[in-house]
């Protein structure tokens, strides 16, 4: 994953492309029989939003138990507001690696230096900026 293009983070969701273009493919992928939704997903829960080699992780929303992409996916497809994870939960398995399939626990995730415990996968350091979208801080 060495050498992949930084994310361009920043622009707004869905600015390539019109929401009316749905097409079923590209919005739910499985990983280990998993299903992962998300905008333009790839095979490895990259999405139209967080395209770099190291955006490989998807999370479980507390909202609707399902697992997109990133919180902007969410926000697209879920048509409800998104729900934190709160502490008391932390130890739910809430987040995906899409390298290979493992499933974290939000502590694990905190506390795994953005070095995947199943593979050994680089995740996006960048992530814990993001962290208030999904889990109580
Ligand atoms: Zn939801
Ligand atoms: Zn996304
Ligand atoms: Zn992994």
């Amino acid at each position: 994953m060495v050498g992949d293009r930084p994310a361009h983070v920043g622009s707004s969701p869905g600015d390539r492309r019109q929401n009316s273009e749905k097409d079923d493919d590209e919005l739910e992928i499985r990983i280990s029989g998993i299903p992962v939704r998300g905008v333009e997903i790839d095979e490895r829960t990259r999405c139209v939003h967080y395209r770099s080699g190291l955006d490989i992780v998807a999370i479980k929303f507390n909202c609707c138990q399902t697992y997109y992409s990133c919180f902007y996916c969410h926000q697209a497809e879920a048509g409800h507001s998104a729900g934190i994870w709160p502490r008391a939960q932390f130890a739910e398995k809430a987040v995906l690696c899409g390298a290979c399939g493992a499933e974290l626990t939000i502590r694990q995730y905190m506390e795994c230096r953005a070095v995947c415990p199943g593979c050994g996968s680089a995740f996006n350091p960048r992530c814990d900026s993001h962290y208030p979208l999904y889990f109580e801080t």
